[in-house]
């Protein structure tokens, strides 16, 4: 194919790249993306934080009541995530005793500020 005939096809053809964020392709089934942890449901009890191998997962305080197997308790900590540091193992879901923290399909993680790329809500 000549240079001419291949700038030709390439005016007149699509972007092969999509203009992300604005166009973001579908998020398959099982995504491991962004991780959040429902302050609500979560009982401070640190397992997230002893089983992440990228040590990304902070227990702060945050005093608060939380409803566990019918009892209310009182809870004094929960995790902050970092985000940037996440490997996405997925072992803070698959061990949290109160169903609290989950990997989330969201891709991004940009952010200007810490709190944008550290978090807790889901
Ligand atoms: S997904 Fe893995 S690396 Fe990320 S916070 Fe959970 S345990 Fe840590
Ligand atoms: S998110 Fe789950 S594992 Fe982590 S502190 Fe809360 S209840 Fe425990």
């Amino acid at each position: 194919m000549s240079v001419l005939s291949e700038m030709l096809r390439n005016l007149f053809s699509k972007p092969v790249t999509t203009r992300y964020p604005a166009e973001r392709v579908p998020i398959p089934d099982g995504f491991r993306g962004r991780v959040g942890c429902a302050d609500d449901r979560c009982i401070g009890c640190s397992k997230c934080s002893l089983v992440c191998p990228a040590s990304a997962i902070t227990m702060v305080d945050s005093p608060r009541m939380v409803e566990f197997k019918g009892r209310t308790l009182e809870r004094k900590k929960r995790p902050s995530i970092a985000l940037y540091q996440c490997i996405r193992c997925g072992l803070c879901e698959r061990h949290c005793p109160a169903d609290a923290i989950h990997l989330r399909n969201g891709q991004s993680i940009n952010g200007s500020t810490l709190d944008e790329v550290v978090t807790c809500t889901l």
